[in-house]
């Protein structure tokens, strides 16, 4: 449990809403390339690759 909170959250930013995760994927020219996910650990929301 703490590892995957390790490996989900310290390694990534969190941000305080969906916007602000797609409008950060945004600024990167990474929209379409980066999905947004709440976090269920941390509750903030997290950018991930999409899937294929
Ligand atoms: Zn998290």
């Amino acid at each position: 449990m703490d590892r995957d909170v390790a490996r989900s959250c310290t390694s990534k930013d969190g941000y305080r809403t969906e916007d602000e995760a797609r409008a950060h994927a945004a600024m990167n020219g990474m929209s379409g390339k980066l999905f947004a996910y709440r976090c269920h650990y941390c509750e903030f929301w997290h950018l991930t690759r999409r899937p294929t």
